[in-house]
């Protein structure tokens, strides 16, 4: 169903009523309902078989009556598809207007006709007349076995909404078109007496010149088409609709930003400089360097503008006080979260987590975080994401004067449990120094593959770490190890932040 009572339909009627509403011409409509039936109908039976039904995705309604139609003709292409072909873009939130899925018909290959007709209502018996060719038009394609999709007005109350319907037949016994509704499952052949059908059919955006639109689905040479796995615009288009529903107030930005969204209560130019110099920025790098696949869902990327929006709304939206001041990923909500005012290190750092989920979900707690992190202070080099010392260098050489930092095999060993929750206050930055020290080195990528290949008989990563540090000779042992942390403690020591 549609939320809007928008033309739909421009392109033929070139003076659209700057202030139009469908429910102010309300008396035409009256005379029309009030007319007396004549006698019996003159048009015969008619019902094409076999077309599937399909409950439409959230303001699909015109895109689902062509998926019917298209698989009733043994294609694939869905209404996902059918939303992608109209080109809309998918940042508006809704799906197609008659305008774009009239395009969207003729691409696929439909025999649309003119789509967008206009009939006289200067007075009642020119009203009349002109609906009842525009009802000959469509018994008369019924007949020669074409269905149309028609915009109509959901019912007769005021002020509803428009809404496209797939009508497949006609009943002359009692007088009723035979239509599937896409707003509902189990809603096919529906049934509404042709006065009914007559009445909420014109858009009366002018007085005297009503629209009537009606959008034939017969077929010429369709397109092969079948949707991609991975999101469509139509997902994005969906998923943005829905999204806008949940803003807490109309001062919140929507950017997208394949394959997140991103959304803020700074200005649109802020949000759209994060979207691009943090998030696309990002995630071109890493998915270079690491991640085949995106994120299995739409992630929405929040930014709160400072602490205070921050904390509120991580509480109106998702009913939680968060644990950390900067951000977090929750793969619950699907989400990434930030208090944008505190930079966009932990933006990257998250960015990191729902790609590592959808490419590598056995990955190791200590791996997935020192990856992240060694990306929170980053630039490029060579094309690609290049980590950089940061702030989490001085409590680790700190650790390390002190003696404190445990073997690579303990870090290696700890379940996620034991990494989050039992940290001795050097896990994130030991692991983030050693994805730094295989960067330097020019084994981190290499590590990575190897990790994820190897998961099943190395869940933790440091068998691997031990063949990958020996770079094509024989793999270290437990002692090579030891000596090998005093190296590496060694050089992060002489590191400078
Ligand atoms: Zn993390």
């Amino acid at each position: 169903m549609k939320q809007h009572n928008t033309d739909r339909f421009t392109s033929r009627t070139t003076t659209r009523l700057t202030l139009f509403s469908g429910f102010l011409v309300v008396t035409a409509a009256l005379l029309i309902a009030a007319t007396p039936a004549t006698a019996a109908p003159p048009y015969k039976s008619v019902y094409i078989d076999n077309i599937p039904h399909v409950k439409q995705k959230p303001d699909f309604c015109g895109e689902a009556c062509a998926e019917m139609v298209l698989t009733k003709l043994g294609k694939k292409m869905d209404q996902d598809f059918v939303f992608d072909a109209s080109g809309l873009d998918p940042r508006l939130g809704r799906g197609c207007y008659t305008k774009e899925l009239y395009q969207a018909l003729k691409k696929i290959g439909f025999k649309v006709g003119t789509g967008g007709y206009t009939v006289d209502a200067r007075t009642n018996r020119s009203a009349v007349a002109g609906m009842t060719a525009q009802f000959d038009a469509m018994h008369a394609d019924l007949v020669r076995g074409i269905p149309s999709i028609i915009c109509m007005h959901y019912d007769d109350r005021p002020n509803t909404t428009e809404h496209f319907r797939l009508i497949i037949g006609y009943d002359a016994a009692t007088d009723e078109v035979i239509y599937h509704e896409p707003a509902h499952a189990d809603a096919a052949n529906e049934r509404m007496k042709r006065d009914m059908l007559i009445k909420l059919w014109p858009l009366k955006y002018q007085r005297t010149k009503w629209t009537v639109i009606r959008l034939r689905l017969e077929p010429g040479r369709l397109i092969e088409g079948e949707s991609s796995s991975s999101f469509t615009a139509a997902d994005y288009a969906v998923h943005i609709h829905g999204l806008k529903k949940r803003l807490p107030h109309d001062k919140f930005h929507i950017v997208l930003q394949p394959p997140f969204v991103v959304v803020g209560d700074q200005s649109q130019t802020m949000v759209r400089r994060h979207a691009t110099q943090t998030v696309q920025w990002t995630v071109d790098r890493i998915k270079r360097q690491y991640f085949k696949k995106d994120p299995d869902e739409i992630i929405d990327v929040w930014l709160f503008k400072d602490t205070e929006s921050y904390e509120k709304h991580n509480l109106q939206l998702f009913s939680q006080k968060p644990t950390t001041p900067y951000g977090y990923y929750s793969p619950t909500h699907n989400v990434l979260v930030m208090n944008i005012s505190t930079g966009g290190g932990t933006l990257v750092h998250e960015i990191v987590h729902p790609f590592m989920a959808s490419n590598f979900p056995a990955c190791p707690a200590w791996f997935n975080e020192g990856l992240a992190s060694l990306y929170e202070q980053s630039s490029t080099r060579g094309g690609k994401i290049w980590g950089l010392t940061n702030w989490r260098l001085g409590g680790l050489q700190t650790a390390i004067t002190d003696r404190r930092v445990p073997s690579f095999k303990t870090l290696c060993s700890t379940t996620t449990e034991q990494f989050y929750n039992q940290d001795p206050g050097t896990n994130y930055s030991q692991a983030r120094y050693l994805c730094y020290y295989l960067q330097e080195r020019g084994l981190l990528n290499e590590y990575y593959h190897q990790c994820r290949a190897n998961s099943q008989q190395d869940p933790t990563g440091y068998e691997t770490l031990k063949r990958v540090l020996a770079a094509g000779r024989e793999p270290l042992s437990d002692a090579d190890m030891a000596t090998f942390k005093v190296r590496w403690e060694k050089y992060v020591a002489s590191l400078r932040f």
